[in-house]
């Protein structure tokens, strides 16, 4: 952190607490000193920034980060807060990405409580002034199931257990990102000043077409096998989407970070037999133990999905289509 960053908090500090330095030609004097302490800083290279010129737009998670990399092109720096192998659920600032947020020109988070380690620091960058966008309030959003219950009787009404929270795992239709993103240009455009021309338009196009080749590929597998046994819940919007129905989790939570009981993994095991499911897709964060017991216990293998973090290629397109094909490899002729 040089001095001239510290410098040009400082005016931007001024300018946001005092109307006064607000008028035209003091706006002029401010952008012109905050244009040569950005030269400053980028000569000085001190802070890892790319100084590229261009503004920078911070993404909390990396399958958002890759849809939004897509939108912007060469228009935008696009820096993901949240390394690719780790769970969002689970992920907490160090310092160095809590300047990262101050230093965004636009931060673009999911929201929905997906990555509630990283509020706090979000609306300290948002009191401080830096534009925000949640993508989970531009959508849709489903309800998970009530959590905590099987096997317990006599709550009825009991307060402080996760009825109805929202589902946030809203990457994983892209019919929703299509309506997300949507949204999401414009403020790029306003919050930026770029122009993402016809981006947008192509964006959307490409959304689409990734929507019919899974709608494709999921009418491979036979209805009866379109069964989904997750690490936590996570595949509602998508089983929605491509006629799925998920009849089980290793930990059946909308967050990866809850504890199932005893009495939920015996649940778990009695469905899998039940309904002949061959695979249990575990992911980021899930227990491998507990998925291990599960398999042995009934008989379905564990195989890894890719549900919280994006492929090797850095594309969320590839991405989505690997994990149609992994649930489609391992359903189609098992059971
Ligand atoms: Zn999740």
């Amino acid at each position: 952190m040089g001095v001239a960053n510290q410098a040009g908090q400082m005016i931007m500090i001024l300018v946001m607490r005092y109307p006064a330095f607000r008028t035209p030609a003091r706006l002029v004097a401010v952008a012109v000193a905050a244009a040569l302490l950005t030269v400053l800083a980028a000569c000085g290279g001190d802070d890892g920034g790319a100084a590229t010129g261009r503004p920078t737009v911070v993404v909390t998670t990396s399958p958002l980060g890759a849809l939004v990399r897509d939108l912007v092109g060469d228009t935008a720096d696009v820096e993901v807060l949240i390394p690719n192998d780790l769970d969002p659920h689970d992920f907490q600032p160090s310092v160095k990405d809590a300047e990262r947020l101050a230093r965004a020109d636009l931060i673009v988070s999911n929201g929905a409580e997906l990555e509630t380690g990283l509020e706090g620091a979000i609306a300290q960058a948002r009191r401080d002034g830096v534009p925000t966008f949640v993508m989970a309030a531009h959508v849709p959003l489903r309800s998970g199931p009530e959590s905590g219950h099987d096997g317990e009787e006599g709550h009825d009404g009991e307060e402080g257990h996760e009825h109805g929270a929202s589902d946030p795992h809203i990457w994983l239709d892209p019919v929703l990102m299509a309506r997300g993103m949507a949204a999401l240009a414009p403020v790029i455009e306003a919050k930026l000043s770029v122009d993402l021309r016809d981006r947008p338009a192509q964006q959307r196009a490409r959304l689409a077409e990734l929507n019919a080749r899974l709608q494709k590929a999921a009418a491979q597998i036979p209805a009866a096998r379109r069964k989904l046994v997750t690490g936590h819940d996570s595949l509602g919007y998508f089983a929605r989407r491509y006629g799925f129905e998920v009849v089980g989790a290793v930990i059946p939570s909308l967050s990866s970070q809850a504890e199932p009981s005893a009495a939920q993994v015996g649940g778990v095991v009695a469905t899998i037999r039940r309904e002949k499911v061959p695979a249990i897709f575990s992911e980021t964060g899930t227990p491998r133990a507990v998925a291990e017991a599960i398999s042995s216990d009934s008989g379905a293998k564990v195989v890894d999905l890719t549900t919280h973090s994006v492929a090797d290629d850095g594309s969320y397109y590839t991405t989505m289509e690997n994990l149609m094909t992994t649930i489609a490899d391992n359903l189609r002729d098992g059971g």
